[in-house]
This record gives structure tokens, sequence and C-alpha cells, in this order.
């Protein structure tokens, strides 16, 4: 059966680069999740394109992704077919300090392109380890930046196959949000950011200054998702998670870790299923001290096993 879907999908889309069975633990920063039926990564927009009209007249389910560093898939895997953005890395310049990115560039990539440029506005993005799509999507930010502030327009298909364009305050950007988390069924294709004139060396500065403070505070050799939790109106999750006295605990090898407490971290075999004991505790644990909710800002996706 899912032999049958890859041969009709090359049919489709001759030459895409995909799979079945694909482990996701290969696909997410956490380095974690069972497989997915069908995985695959085109080479071009069009090549993107036909693969989602493909999934949309078939009915097959899809889930888009970028690099999975915001991602939890559960340990049955994926039903359906993934598309993952990562080969979909051309930028070019545009008129009047404009640069269109295409969905699965590398913020870090992005970030060194508008620094040669000497564009300033991006900084923030330094070392996120996600993709444009993924970082328009939910409004990606840190250091007191976020997309908002730079994107302009954005190409997206719609659940039809329809191509569109958002403008402006139609992103409907917030924390941790956009119109593209309220509707999942849309997909990115392309953004146009616009930045301002600055520096070379000052905004180098600004980029090395804040690597270094993500070095300083985050445990970055081990594998996970980043920040689990998004920030509660009022708090830091992360303060409110050590103030629980959460510091390195565990389920299975899922760990708070040590250096920084709003990180979950693998802390060598974890499965899904260790993370999301590690969650529940935390959660609890949080809510019974501080009557505080915590919601995961990581999204969760899959099938138990
Ligand atoms: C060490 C570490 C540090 C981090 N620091 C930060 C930080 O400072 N600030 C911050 O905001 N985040 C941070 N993150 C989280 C993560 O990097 C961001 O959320 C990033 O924007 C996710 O991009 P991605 O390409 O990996 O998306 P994925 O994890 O692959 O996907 C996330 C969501 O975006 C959707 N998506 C991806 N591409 C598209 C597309 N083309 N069209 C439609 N939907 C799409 C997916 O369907 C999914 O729902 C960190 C993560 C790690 C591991």
């Amino acid at each position: 059966m899912i032999d049958d879907i890859m041969q009709q999908l090359l049919c489709s889309v001759p030459g895409l680069n995909v799979k079945t069975n694909e482990p996701m633990s290969r696909h997410t920063t956490f380095r974690i999740g069972g497989p997915a039926d069908l995985w695959c990564r085109p080479n071009t927009i069009d090549e993107l394109i036909e693969t989602v009209q493909f999934a949309t007249n078939k009915g097959i389910p899809f889930q888009i992704i970028g690099n999975g560093s915001n991602l939890l898939v559960r340990d049955g895997g994926i039903r359906g077919l993934v598309i993952e953005t990562t080969a979909l890395n051309r930028i070019a310049d545009r008129d009047d300090n404009v640069i269109e990115v295409e969905c699965g560039v590398s913020l870090s990539d992005l970030v060194l392109y508008a620094m040669e440029r000497s564009f300033t506005g991006l900084e923030f993005a330094y070392g996120i380890p996600g993709t444009v799509g993924g970082a328009v999507y939910m409004n990606a930010g840190a250091y007191g930046g976020e997309m908002k502030n730079c994107v302009i327009e954005t190409d997206y298909i719609d659940s039809s196959g329809n191509i569109h364009t958002l403008a402006g305050d139609e992103h409907r950007f917030c924390y941790r949000g956009s119109f593209f988390t309220e509707h999942p069924e849309c997909v990115i294709l392309r953004t146009r950011l616009k930045l301002s004139a600055g520096d070379k060396e000052k905004i180098q500065e600004c980029m090395s200054e804040l690597m270094g403070k993500r070095e300083a505070s985050q445990p970055l050799q081990y594998p996970s998702a980043g920040s689990f939790f998004k920030r509660p109106k009022g708090y830091y999750a992360g303060k409110l998670i050590s103030d629980s006295e959460l510091r390195g605990a565990r389920c299975g090898d899922a760990e708070v870790s040590q250096k920084h407490a709003g990180f979950i971290i693998n802390a060598g075999n974890a499965n899904c299923s260790d993370v999301l004991c590690l969650m529940e505790t935390v959660q609890s644990t949080v809510k019974k001290r501080f009557g505080v909710d915590l919601e995961p800002e990581v999204k969760i996706i899959g099938e138990e096993k």
C-alpha cells in the first residue's frame, strides 16, 4: 500500500527524494520519533507545490516540517506523508532592502546572508536552529527580536492546492503564533523580509554577543527542542521549574537540563514517552507549587506506539 503510494507520488513528481518507513529521530533535533510511512524532501518550490497537491488530491494526510527543532514526534511515528523543506534554501535580493527567502533556508544562514549585505534586524535569530518556514509559522523570537518585525509578505499554498500571498498584519503574528498556527493545513513557500541598512561590524558584534549568551545559558551539547514550555504570563517557565527543584529530574533518559531548567534534553536514548512523562511531572509539580499552568511550546505530533 505505502509502496504503491510512493510509486504514484514519483509518477506525479519525478525525481523526488522520497523514502518509506523513515525514522523521524533522524529529522528532529530531539533525536526522537518513530517512523513516517512516507518522508520526502522536495528540491524546488515547484516540487513542494506538486507534492502538496498530490497529497491533497489523493486524500493522503501530510505533515510539513522544517529542521524539526520545535517538534516532539511520538514513538508510533507519523501516518501518511512527511514533507521536509530543508532543501528549499534559496535567498534572493529584491529592491529596497528586501530579501526573498525560501521556506527551508536555515535562520543562521539567513542572518549570515543579511550580515554580508550589512542588513540589520535579524541578529536575534542567529543560533535559532530552525528554518524560515518554521520561524514564520510560530513567530520565532529571542533577545527582544521576533520574525514579526521584519516579515512583510509570505507566499503559501492552501489545503486545496491554491497559492496565496499574505501581507503585513494579515500574518496575525502574536507570541509564538501567526495566521499559520491558526491554519496548520497551509504550507509556507517563501517569505519576504524588509531589513535596514546597518554597520557590518556592529551586526557581527551583536551576532557574536547573542551566540555567546546562548552558549553560556543553553545545553547545546544535548539533543533538545529548545525551551520546552511557553512563557506563562507574568512568569518565566525556567525559573518556575528551577524553583520547583526540578533541575536534573528524569524520566528514563529525558532530563530537565541542569544548565537551563526550561529545556528538556535527551540525555541518552530517550523516547517520546520518557519526555511526555517528564513533561507531566513538571506541569503537575509547578501547578501544585505555584498554581501556574505550563503549556508546551514544542509541537507534539504523531501516534503512540
Ligand atoms: C537549541 C535550541 C534553541 C532554540 N532557541 C529558540 C529561540 O531562541 N527562539 C525561538 O523562537 N525558538 C527557538 N527554538 C525552537 C525552534 O528552533 C524554532 O521554533 C524554529 O522556528 C522551528 O523551526 P523548524 O524549521 O525547526 O520547524 P519544525 O520544528 O520543523 O516545525 C515546527 C512547526 O512549524 C511548522 N512548519 C515548518 N515549516 C513550515 C512551512 N514551510 N509551512 C508551514 N508550517 C511549517 C511545522 O508544521 C510545525 O508545526 C530553539 C530550538 C533549539 C533546539
